[in-house]
């Protein structure tokens, strides 16, 4: 079996999703007693999120590009990055490393493809819903992305960072959520990436009636299938 490096924290809340999900398909797959070999290095959100804000991506790429540096020199075989956010950073961490990182919008541009997904609503922060570095890889691979409008991304961002990030769930942020990605429908969203690691801890495909892609499960159960390939 591989082992997985995690760069976690980002938030704690959805790494603990991650470390749970990737141990229990482990477990499905080989039975037993079996369970993953992980070497996780949670970092201090809160270093990384004022980097976000002060848009200091230069310092947030070498604090993780450290991180992934020590993994792989801890016997890492590939590295997982546990947020899509993040991501923005992910080809300068690469270059810094022997070892290939799991792209989190590859792996879900995947997913989509396979069930046939042609336009898709994509929920995140942000950085994830506006800038490039993540929806160019579903353009890429010829799907269509749809964002809510400007003031729907500051009420999906502010749940994110205020709320779910420390761990608060709350029924009328769900209910908001819910009507964003009603709307995103109605202009023809065949599906809803939930394209930020932590959405999955708020609403999931028993709440909406479109294919829900769970970036947080396709990731990690990417990562579980590698592993043991
Ligand atoms: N975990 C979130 C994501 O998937 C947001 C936190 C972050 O900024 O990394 O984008």
């Amino acid at each position: 079996m591989k082992t997985i490096g995690l760069i976690g924290g980002m938030s704690w809340e959805s790494t603990a999703s991650y470390y749970k999900i990737i141990n229990e398909t482990i477990k499905e797959i080989l039975g037993g007693l079996h369970s993953a070999k992980i070497l996780l290095y949670s970092v201090d959100f809160y270093e990384i999120e004022k980097c976000q804000a002060e848009g200091n991506w230069e310092k947030s790429a070498e604090i993780l590009g450290n991180i992934a540096i020590k993994l792989e020199k801890a016997g890492a075989d590939f590295i997982v990055i546990c947020t899509n956010t993040m991501h923005k950073v992910a080809d300068n961490i690469q270059q810094k490393i022997n070892i290939p990182i799991i792209h989190i919008a590859t792996a879900t541009a995947e997913e989509l493809i396979k069930n046939n997904i042609k336009k898709v609503a994509l929920l995140g922060t942000k950085y994830t819903m506006t800038q490039d570095f993540y929806k160019e890889k579903l353009i890429k691979a010829g799907i269509d992305v749809i964002i809510p409008d400007n003031d729907d991304i500051e009420v999906v961002n502010n749940i994110i960072y205020n709320e779910l990030c420390l761990g608060i769930i709350n029924k009328k942020s769900k209910e908001i959520y819910i009507n964003i990605i009603d709307n995103l429908c109605k202009k023809g969203a065949q599906g809803v990436i939930l394209g930020c690691t932590e959405i999955g801890l708020l609403v999931d495909n028993n709440d909406l009636n479109i294919p829900v892609f769970d970036t947080t499960y396709i990731h990690a159960k990417k990562a579980s299938f590698l592993a043991i390939k």
